[in-house]
């Protein structure tokens, strides 16, 4: 069969995952929760259920879920997105990904990504027949050079995929790169997808640096987000995209062909957690910092070296003290001999800074499973 996905092997998330079953080691790879989705939400799906909302949803979203998003939007960013034109429900962030990606990209045009980047953003690009252009983020502190984005940006670039805070570093924008993306996206008219599934998983008071807070920036952008995120419901995969009208009729165009509708009793239950308890996602910054603070401070007694995480629910390590391996190698060695399993970094990249000695671990975790992880770490 000649392949249309020819460097797509199976993703690593799940390579790891299968890895850490086999050997019975504490998972702290793939992104996920291993703690219990909030009891109000699994009531209210379980009611919507029960209530008979089991057929199709409306193609867009169930229309009290669409709305109660317009409101946490504007509660959180200062925008009220118009819940009919701008707002589309969809499987997961994922999805929304992909249906944008289809729904501008033109065979033998290209996208600039931002390198290490989540691993779903090339293959949709490719599928779509467009060209990936890779800009790498500094090594070290995963900032955004932006002069060489502004420089990989030509008269055939459809789009410019952006993510903060970010996957796997933590890394966030501040008021400087919103400055030097507004820019970019004036001057050259790129369209924008901003992939902001951690929005509310930011640290030490800074401040989500939505692309909704920013005319310039949101009429020209796709802004995804995922419930499974900020609802500890990975397994659900309901998110949604906010566009412009324009955007988001031609992302409905694929998004309908593609699931048509996303799974109807969770869209319920979402529309009556976000309207009844806004706290969840106003805390859910200083249940993570809590979360990352005490991991942190656990993996001070390993080798492991520990870099900042301004964002997110991931920890990156240097591991150089410990091995000399690559990282592929060292996070099969370290599931398989160690009994913790972690992420590469390389499989984000295009090609992969030399010598990168770094590792993901997700902190998303109940205190035990971080607890066992560490008892295993500190004989590295
Ligand atoms: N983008 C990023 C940066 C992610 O980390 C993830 C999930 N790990 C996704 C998109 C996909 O989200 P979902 O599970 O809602 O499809
Ligand atoms: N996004 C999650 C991560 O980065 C994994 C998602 C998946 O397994 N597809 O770990």
């Amino acid at each position: 069969l000649a392949t249309k996905l020819p460097k797509v092997g199976t993703t690593i998330f799940t390579v790891m995952s299968q890895l850490a079953l086999e050997h019975q080691a504490v998972n702290l790879g793939q992104g996920f929760p291993d703690f219990d989705v909030p009891q109000r939400l699994v009531d209210a799906l379980a009611r919507a259920m029960a209530e008979g909302k089991n057929q199709y949803a409306p193609m867009t979203g169930v229309p009290a879920l669409r709305q109660a998003i317009a409101d946490k939007t504007e509660a959180c960013y200062g925008y009220r997105p118009d819940a009919d034109a701008e707002i589309t429900v969809v499987s997961g962030a994922s999805e929304a990904i992909f249906d944008a990606v289809q729904a501008v990209v033109r065979p033998g045009e290209e996208v600039v990504v931002l390198d290490p980047c989540y691993d779903s953003y090339e293959p949709a690009i490719d599928l779509a027949g467009g060209r990936a252009v890779h800009v790498p983020l500094d090594p070290v502190t995963f900032a955004v050079d932006w002069d060489r984005v502004r420089a990989a940006i030509g008269p055939n670039t459809r789009l410019l995929m952006v993510n903060s805070p970010h996957n796997p570093s933590g890394a966030m924008f501040d008021a400087d790169d919103i400055a030097r993306l507004s820019d970019i996206v004036e001057s050259t008219g790129v369209w924008l997808l901003s992939d902001e599934v951690y929005e509310h998983i930011v640290f030490d008071g800074r401040r989500h640096e939505s692309v909704l807070r920013y005319p310039q920036l949101r009429e020209r952008a796709f802004v995804v987000s995922s419930f499974g995120k900020t609802y500890h419901c990975t397994g659900w995969k309901i998110g949604y995209c906010i566009a412009p009208p324009a955007l988001s009729a031609e992302l409905r165009k694929v998004h309908q062909y593609n699931s048509f509708c996303s799974f109807a009793p969770a869209q319920w239950a979402f529309a009556e957690m976000i309207r009844d308890e806004p706290e969840h996602y106003r805390q859910l910054g200083a249940f993570y910092q809590d979360k990352r603070d005490g991991f942190r401070e656990q993996l001070s007694t390993t080798r492991l070296k520990p870099l900042p995480v301004p964002g997110g629910y991931f920890q990156l390590v240097d591991y150089s003290a410990v091995s000399d391996l690559d990282d592929a190698a060292f996070c099969r060695w370290l599931t398989m001999e160690k009994g913790v399993a972690a992420i590469p970094l390389s499989p984000f990249y295009e090609s992969p800074p030399a010598g990168q000695r770094l590792a993901r671990l997700c902190f998303a975790k109940n205190q035990a499973t971080l607890d066992a992880a560490i008892k295993r770490l500190v004989s590295l």
